[in-house]
């Protein structure tokens, strides 16, 4: 009889859980304030760390950033200071970091819920959720942004670093979204929503933020695709800085990839987690099978199943 991991298990049980709620359909971490920890790591206060001190493995374990290299827990007040020098090698990096990881439970006060509970690895990855929310989490990204162009950055998007190409026109006809949009703009925004990128609301649409990785990016850095006069102008005074090598330049284009930090969910799969593709990944998979034919398969014959004769002792007797 065949059998059913647990991790299988689990997938098809978000497959009934999630109601796809329309409008409210969205791709974030399942545990709120698991997220709003997260946001106060920033790359100025908390650097330089290995994986065992990331972001999300303190915020994990109860603690907030409050200050260089410092962790804060807001429920019993401690605080604990994971300096680690300028000067020091990957491999002292490395032990220095494991040593404070040891720290993040013992640091908590006493009677600090946090002393003797933390969340485990499952609690920092993609959510589990049915190919019909994922599918509309996405469409509502593509709309959200294709409805403000000026805001929309240039993109970059590099398929040799990604390691898999991706087909925009099919992505934007099997989300089923219409527009008179231009070709550049419409591939940025499906580009920016398969990788999690949005809004963080209808007002501050100077901003594209991740709701994995709580990075947050002010947009007026870059060029964008619809203000012509001001994008020719940009890309003027990029020829003129080259012409002078001036060496240092704000990149003009937006890296959908890249823009991420490092452990997000939708770039990698954070270990421990049972996430099983890097979440842009697994969107485009779920996106691009559910505009497979299926109709088709349903008149065709049933595969025949593939029989390797043997002779058995029975029949050569
Ligand atoms: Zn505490
Ligand atoms: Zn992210």
């Amino acid at each position: 009889m065949a059998t059913i991991s647990k991790r299988q298990l689990d997938e098809t049980l978000a497959a009934f859980e999630t109601t796809v709620s329309g409008a409210d359909a969205t791709v974030k971490l399942k545990d709120d304030k698991l997220f709003e920890r997260l946001k106060t790591f920033k790359e100025t206060t908390w650097f330089a760390k290995s994986d065992d001190l990331s972001a999300p493995v303190c915020a994990r374990y109860g603690w907030i950033n409050r200050g260089l290299e410092t962790l804060y827990c807001p429920t019993c007040e401690n605080t604990l200071v994971c300096e680690i020098p300028a000067e020091a090698s990957p491999e002292e990096v490395l032990a220095k970091s494991k040593e404070y990881r040891d720290n993040l439970l013992t640091a908590h006060g006493e009677s600090c819920p946090w002393a003797i509970h933390h969340l485990d690895d499952t609690a920092y990855r993609l959510p589990l959720s049915s190919p019909a929310h994922t599918i509309q989490a996405f469409r509502n990204r593509y709309k959200a942004l294709s409805q403000h162009p000026p805001s929309i950055p240039k993109i970059v998007f590099n398929e040799s670093q990604a390691g898999r190409s991706v087909n925009v026109d099919l992505l934007h006809q099997n989300l089923h979204v219409d527009g008179d949009e231009s070709e550049e703009l419409t591939r940025s925004c499906i580009l920016l929503a398969l990788f999690g990128w949005e809004f963080p609301n209808e007002q501050a649409t100077d901003f594209l933020q991740c709701r994995l990785c709580a990075r947050i990016v002010g947009l007026w850095n870059y060029d964008h695709i619809v203000t012509l006069t001001d994008a020719d102008s940009a890309d003027r005074r990029k020829r003129i800085k080259v012409a002078q090598d001036i060496s240092v330049e704000l990149p003009s284009h937006f890296d959908v990839l890249w823009e991420h930090r490092s452990y997000c969910p939708w770039i990698c799969t954070p270990p421990g987690s049972g996430q099983q593709k890097l979440g842009w990944i697994a969107t485009l998979d779920t996106v691009l099978s559910a505009g497979k034919p299926n109709r088709l398969l349903a008149h065709m014959p049933p595969p025949i199943p593939k029989v390797t004769r043997t002779t058995t002792a029975l029949e050569s007797a």
